[in-house]
């Protein structure tokens, strides 16, 4: 199948998600204004699906991006695929509502297209009850993840969701949501990390089993911010066999390093404010890996996460000790 940039993947629920997607977290020192500049930049060259959350704190810049290409005409409302994401401190369930309210007010937006459970924890501020105050230490909470998930699809009734999901979820997890009792709405989809050192292939062959499309963070290796990722691990788009494969096809390690996870099948969130780069790596859709070298970058699989969240691994929900 020729992929191209406008390529919408349906998901379960009937509503279409454009199978690249402009990813907008930055470290906090980076200027928020850059975002905002950078999404127009990405819709004018053609990008139409992007991702943000609640926590990265930049809604609102994003918004005013999507906001001013939407009043300069160059798109509709309709036209952009914008995902939100509901922070832990919002899974009660009287909670979760007011989180989307939040998320739709600080992105200037009547509906989200796509909103997710970031993470499979709940957690609460310490010694304060505001679940917006990102600055206060968490502390673990135990919310039932099927009560947020009744929250969420009552919100999508409300009709200010069109599609719910989940992120960083494992297959137990994923389970408990696809068994509850009365379930309305499955996941359209499941966020996680997912790049040639970590292929995430049985979480993928079981999300495919239950029509749940797999949508993938740090493609390119992450954003390595040092408070989140261990800087002693290899640069992705550093490794030989990768600048190898790119070099043969006369094309970046980046595009190689995306139009693999996208011919394995997968949406592709990549992140760039680089004017430059948000260009270039639309070059993805101009080339085609050949199955020998989808089995070379396959090979480089060594299961290997960049943002392993190591702060929550002693919360009883934390999803990656489970093998998938
Ligand atoms: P990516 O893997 O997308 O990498 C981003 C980095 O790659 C940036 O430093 C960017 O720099 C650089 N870059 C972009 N294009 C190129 C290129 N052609 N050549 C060289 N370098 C390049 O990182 P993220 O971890 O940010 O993941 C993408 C998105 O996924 C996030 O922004 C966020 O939206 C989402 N995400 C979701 C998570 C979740 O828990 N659900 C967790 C983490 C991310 P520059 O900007 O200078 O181009």
């Amino acid at each position: 199948m020729t992929l191209t940039k406008e390529t919408r993947v349906t998901l379960n629920d009937g509503n279409m998600m454009p199978i690249l997607g402009l990813g907008t977290y930055a470290s906090p020192d980076v200027p928020k204004s850059l975002a905002e500049e950078a999404v127009k930049i990405a819709i004018d060259v053609g990008y139409r699906h992007i991702d943000c959350a609640f926590i990265t704190g930049n809604e609102m810049h994003i918004g005013n991006g999507i906001r001013s290409k939407i009043s300069d005409g160059t798109v509709k409302r309709e036209d952009i695929f914008y995902t939100g994401k509901l922070w832990c401190t919002y899974f009660s369930p009287e909670m979760v509502r007011k989180g989307l309210e939040r998320s739709l007010r600080d992105v200037g937006m009547d509906y989200l297209d796509l909103f997710l459970m970031h993470w499979p924890v709940s957690l609460k501020p310490s010694g304060a009850s505001d679940p917006s105050d990102k600055d206060k230490p968490f502390i673990y909470d135990n919310v039932d993840l099927c009560a947020t998930w009744e929250a969420l699809e009552a919100c999508k009734d409300a009709g200010l969701v069109r599609s719910l999901g989940v992120s960083n979820f494992n297959r137990r997890q994923l389970e408990r949501i696809l068994n509850k009792p009365g379930l309305k709405y499955k996941p359209v989809c499941n966020q996680v990390e997912c790049h040639i050192y970590l292929g995430q292939s049985k979480l993928q062959a079981y999300c495919k089993s239950k029509d749940i499309i797999l949508v993938a963070y740090s493609v390119l290796g992450s954003h390595r911010d040092k408070d989140w990722v261990d800087l002693s691990l290899p640069v992705l788009l550093e490794d030989p066999v990768l600048c190898k494969v790119a070099a043969k096809y006369n094309r970046t390690p980046a595009e190689v390093a995306m139009r693999f996870v996208l011919q394995n099948e997968i949406v592709v969130l990549a992140k760039s404010f680089s004017a430059a780069r948000l260009k270039q790596n639309l070059g993805v859709f101009d080339f085609e890996i050949n199955p020998e070298d989808m089995k070379i970058l396959k090979s480089l699989d060594k299961n290997l996460h960049y943002g392993p969240f190591k702060e929550m691994k002693e919360h009883p929900e934390y999803p990656f000790d489970d093998e998938y």
